[in-house]
């Protein structure tokens, strides 16, 4: 699917579209229509997870990109995979904008359980 985007990187450079359409690898814990959670690399948190929309967002600013049924599958997708990670209690994080941490490109939503490992709280 082809969408216009602000940005100069090019949406095949983005790694989590690659992600998405299995053309990077990662250990994907959860997927459904549409969105895919995935291990972070780099872990911050006993549990540390992604999830990650197909649909090229740069980032949550833009998130009225969503279609609104899609917005509200996104919210679905989070819980179930939180769900499925055997997670109760954890922590929903969006990095929005380089200067907030942001260091992936497209839209994604972190899912924090258990312990910490040096972030902010
Ligand atoms: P953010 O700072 O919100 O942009 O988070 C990007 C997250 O993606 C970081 O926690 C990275 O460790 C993680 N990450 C980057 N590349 C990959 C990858 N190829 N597979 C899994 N996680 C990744
Ligand atoms: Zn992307």
């Amino acid at each position: 699917m082809s969408r216009r985007r602000e940005s100069s990187l090019p949406e095949q450079d983005c790694i989590f579209c690659k992600i998405v359409s299995g053309e990077a690898a990662a250990n994907v814990v959860n997927r459904t229509d549409g969105f895919v959670a995935i291990q972070d690399i780099n872990p911050k948190a006993d549990v540390h997870l992604l999830v990650i929309p197909e649909h090229h967002i740069e980032t949550f600013r833009d998130v009225s990109q969503l279609e609104a049924d899609e917005a509200k599958r996104m919210l679905d997708f989070v819980a179930e995979t939180a769900r499925k990670a055997g997670l109760e209690e954890y922590r929903l994080m969006v990095f929005v904008g380089p200067g907030a941490g942001q260091t992936v490109f497209h839209l994604h939503v972190h899912v924090l359980g258990g312990q910490l490992h040096g972030m902010p709280r």
